[in-house]
């Protein structure tokens, strides 16, 4: 069976951007253009508290998807504290059109204009936020009660732990890589705790992007675009075709590697990617499988691994001569049909 289809087509995709809606320094239209310059195929702009449709700006070879990024913090105002615990999550919405604003609240709306707000669709109650397990539980029920699926964004920025992750129900997928967190601190690459939720038994995928919001000059080495993104792996680019991908999992992150084939047969999982330094199997057990490119020899561009019935589940994790690692989400042994 195939995890993923070499036939199939990858996107490239920016599943988390800023614009000059919310705190981003570039308008939705600059940030399409330098997307699809760079060759992405999909972008969704997730601006704060701001659900907005920007499929005017979609066509025949390039899909905005719509969405917009939630946060919900433990002081009363929803202000940024530097010390504060707090969560931040992307809804993405199931139709186009949907510009619902989930458990609308005054102090975090610091963005959007009276009369944006006066004419968007609310739904969801309207008490204060509170940064408990049961208000973000309720939170997330509301957003996918209101056709979104929900992510869940930047761990390490939040400054959140595995126990978090661990209590909030219904996430579909977690950021493996988030970009602008990753240059500002070098950490916010979740492989370990994505295993570790893995272990656990959490059913969840895992994808990337930037969470760019481009206030800085293109050479700048803090310059948050175009280091971590998604390949969705779809029949088309019409919008239901790559929100189901999506929602099913249909995709993998990178920071640059591109897997093209994962495929499980006989209990051999084969691995075909861009020329790469390593290639780790994670499987639940303290012993990934593995393979390294050996000096003098040119890198490797596929692999087969004898698979173990003990398996807890399979994911694939790709890295480059420059570190950077492409990661597959975890399949668990139902999945596999083991
Ligand atoms: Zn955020
Ligand atoms: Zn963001």
């Amino acid at each position: 069976m195939y995890l993923i289809d070499p036939v199939k087509k990858q996107y490239k995709a920016n599943l988390h951007a800023h614009s000059t809606l919310s705190d981003g320094a570039r308008t939705p239209e600059e940030l399409k253009e330098m997307y699809r310059n760079r060759g992405y195929s999909i972008l969704s702009i997730t601006d704060h508290e701001y659900p907005k449709s920007h499929t005017d700006l979609s066509d025949e070879d390039f899909l905005m998807l719509t969405g917009y990024e939630v946060y919900i913090r433990s002081n009363p105002e929803g202000n940024y504290k530097v010390y504060q615990k707090e969560v931040h999550l992307n809804l993405f919405a199931r139709d186009p059109e949907n510009e619902t604003l989930i458990c609308y609240n005054r102090p975090y709306i610091k963005y959007m204009p009276d009369e944006v707000l006066a004419e968007r669709k609310r739904a969801g109650s309207e008490e204060q936020r509170i940064y408990t397990p049961e208000y973000i539980n309720m939170f997330i029920r509301t957003a996918a009660e209101n056709g979104y699926i929900v992510a869940y964004n930047h761990p390490y920025w939040s400054i959140e732990n595995y126990s978090d992750v661990m209590s909030y129900e219904g996430i579909f997928s977690m950021e493996m890589c988030n970009y602008s967190s990753y240059l500002s601190s070098g950490l916010e690459y979740n492989g370990a705790l994505y295993n570790s939720l893995l272990y656990a038994g959490k059913r969840l995928f895992c994808h990337s992007g930037d969470d760019n919001h481009n206030r800085r000059d293109e050479d700048d080495p803090e310059f948050d675009s175009f280091g971590a993104f998604t390949m969705v792996i779809s029949d088309g680019l019409e919008y239901g075709q790559v929100f189901s991908a999506i929602e099913k999992g249909d995709m993998y992150s990178s920071m640059g590697p591109v897997i093209k084939c994962m495929s499980l047969e006989n209990g051999i999982l084969h691995v075909e990617t861009s020329p790469a330094e390593h290639i780790y199997v994670y499987n639940g057990s303290k012993k990934p499988y593995r393979i390294h490119r050996k000096s003098g020899e040119e890198p490797i561009t596929s692999a087969d691994f004898e698979v173990k019935d003990s398996i807890m589940y399979l994911r694939v994790s790709v890295a480059d001569e420059n570190g950077n690692r492409a990661d597959t989400r975890g399949y668990f042994r139902d999945e596999l049909r083991m």
